[in-house]
């Protein structure tokens, strides 16, 4: 059977995985691989050669945001995808691991921020990084990012830079900055039985044609179409966690979206992977008599310190002879750090500015577009988070407010990666120069800190292995679970957070030989092409 169907609706598994994107996908397949009864629930389809950002969005459920007048009004962007694979399925497949810094940054962050230090550091995660690069691989030069922390060798090259990344490394070096590629999860040569990307176009948005980018579904969930232990069900819809008593949870019920039947599954541990704004908004409809403010609310602190990263975009143009030699590239090729712990920049910390590629990439009468993109952590703010409105959805669940205002110390450390940006496109010799905002605020694509992982109760929601407080055998695995947002993308952390946590739910159901392995256990390890080890 295809992932992506479901031939039966279980009553009972050992673990029932809410959403199938960067973190279900690696944590249902490496349970299944323990031998356990996984079913992912998964409210999109499984999106087509074809589909893009643009052609899936317009079917997403919006959440309610204000307007610049404070009125709440229904164009918030909840998702980073709602399809089969999550946003893996038309990611730009940026793979940075997060920085040491990212993981203790209190001194980097405002006086009335949440605590955001995360209760491990960068060494603790590193082996299950490590262990996600053999996986997915990471196409990337060594010892060229100057914060680069340290990791395995690499094990695939770096991409060459495009023609637009090729200016602007060059630009940035007579700057004096330290240019370098983008890692990507994008084979650059053929691996793990993917083929190597042959840069046909925009991969940004778009659903990658050949599988050279590392979708999640398409990598962790279709091996196993064949194994019993996995049932993927797509079009299904968790509604609410059931409890079986204060501080334990029963089951998941859901909504099959193909007949509108409700069912409910009994499992033993269930993982909510369906982003840090979905997987909160699903806490919160879980109240019962026995947690009325919702599952592990009983502080007030499910959804709040909702954080996104700030950013935006700069173009203009650079005259340029067409140029047959040099690829059009993946959407980002080259990437710079040098701001990153910058002691100009406000509070000492910038950000990530790297290549952004737009999707036309041709010379037109004989001018080139070069985009730069400029990304920064924001403050987990306990006024920033998702709530349920009164309003219901068709489904008779309650809609999401997103409440976000950027901090102002945000907003003047992406002020300052523009201005740096900017230098970067006038050594370049650019025209035209002109900023684009990428509307962050209504949602951006990476959501963080809504179920944020502490010791405490009182201000935190899950435990250091993403366990529910108040019950034993809720787990959150996504973006939810960062007490704070990080300089760079994140998927990479979430996908190794998410596999760490595996292991501990593994153990507690006494499942697999190896549970504290930092092997993938269903991942043979591609040597070279065709041959496994
Ligand atoms: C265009 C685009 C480009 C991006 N580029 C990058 C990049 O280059 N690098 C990077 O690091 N990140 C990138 N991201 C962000 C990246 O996609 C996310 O960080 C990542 O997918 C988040 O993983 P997740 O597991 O938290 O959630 P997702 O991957 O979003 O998965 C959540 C899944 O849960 C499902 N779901 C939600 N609610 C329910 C429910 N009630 N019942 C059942 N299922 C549910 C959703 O449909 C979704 O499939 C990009 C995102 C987009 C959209």
């Amino acid at each position: 059977m295809p992932a992506g169907t479901v031939a039966r609706e279980p009553d009972q598994v050992d673990v029932c995985v809410i959403g199938s994107g960067a973190s279900g996908a690696i944590i249902a397949s490496e349970l299944a691989h323990r031998g356990l009864r996984i079913l992912v629930l998964e409210t999109g389809i499984a999106p087509r050669t074809g589909d893009s950002l643009r052609s899936m969005e317009p079917a997403w459920e919006t959440a309610f945001v204000r307007t610049g007048g404070g009125r709440l009004a229904q164009t918030g962007r909840p998702w980073s995808a709602c399809a089969l694979g999550g946003g893996t399925s038309i990611f730009a497949g940026i793979t940075f691991r997060f920085r040491e810094v990212d993981f203790h940054a209190s001194p980097h962050t405002a006086d009335d921020a949440l605590d955001p230090t995360w209760p491990f550091r960068y060494a603790d995660l590193r082996k299950w990084y490590d262990a996600v690069e053999r996986a997915i691989g990471v196409a990337r030069a060594h010892g060229m990012d100057p914060i680069e922390p340290d990791a395995a060798p690499p094990r695939l090259p770096p991409h060459p830079y495009s023609a637009a990344g090729a200016l602007l490394a060059e630009s940035g070096l007579r700057l004096g900055m330290r240019p370098f590629p983008t890692p990507l999860a994008i084979n650059s040569i053929p691996y793990g039985g993917r083929p190597a990307c042959h840069r046909c176009g925009p991969c940004n948005e778009h659903v990658c044609p050949t599988g050279a980018k590392a979708d999640a579904a398409g990598l962790f969930l279709s091996p196993l179409a064949h194994v019993e232990e996995l049932e993927v069900a797509t079009m299904s819809r968790a509604l609410r966690i059931i409890l079986a008593s204060a501080h334990q949870a029963a089951g998941v019920e859901w909504l099959n979206l193909r007949n509108h039947r409700r069912h409910v599954t009994r499992a033993k541990v269930i993982v909510l992977a369906a982003n840090a704004i979905q997987s909160a908004a699903i806490l919160l409809r879980s109240a019962d008599r026995r947690a009325p403010r919702g599952l592990g609310n009983r502080y007030d602190m499910v959804g709040r310190g909702l954080s996104f990263k700030v950013s935006t975009y700069l173009s203009g143009y650079v005259r340029h002879r067409r140029n047959p030699g040099i690829p059009a590239g993946p959407h980002s090729t080259v990437s710079f750090t040098d701001h990153y712990l910058d002691a100009e920049a406000p509070l000492g910390l910038g950000g990530l500015i790297y290549e952004a590629s737009p999707e036309d990439r041709d010379v037109h009468q004989g001018k080139l577009k070069v985009r730069l993109h400029c990304l920064a952590a924001d403050q987990p703010m306990p006024g920033n988070r998702i709530r349920l409105a009164a309003a219901v959805d068709a489904d008779g669940a309650a809609r999401l407010v997103i409440e976000y205002r950027t901090h102002t110390i945000d907003t003047a450390r992406l002020r300052y990666l523009a201005r740096r940006a900017e230098q970067v496109l006038r050594e370049v010799g650019a025209t035209e120069i002109s900023e684009q905002e990428s509307g962050y605020q209504a949602g951006s694509r990476h959501l963080h800190g809504t179920c944020r992982a502490g010791s405490d109760p009182r201000n935190s929601v899950v435990d250091s292995w993403g366990r529910v407080h108040d019950t034993d055998n809720v787990y959150v695995v996504d973006g939810g679970f960062f007490p704070y947002a990080g300089g760079v993308n994140p998927t990479f952390t979430i996908q190794a957070n998410a596999l760490r946590i595996s292991a501990e739910i593994t153990r507690r159901l006494g499942a697999g030989s190896a549970a504290n392995s930092a092997e993938p256990a269903m991942h043979p390890m591609p040597t070279e092409e065709g041959h496994h080890v």
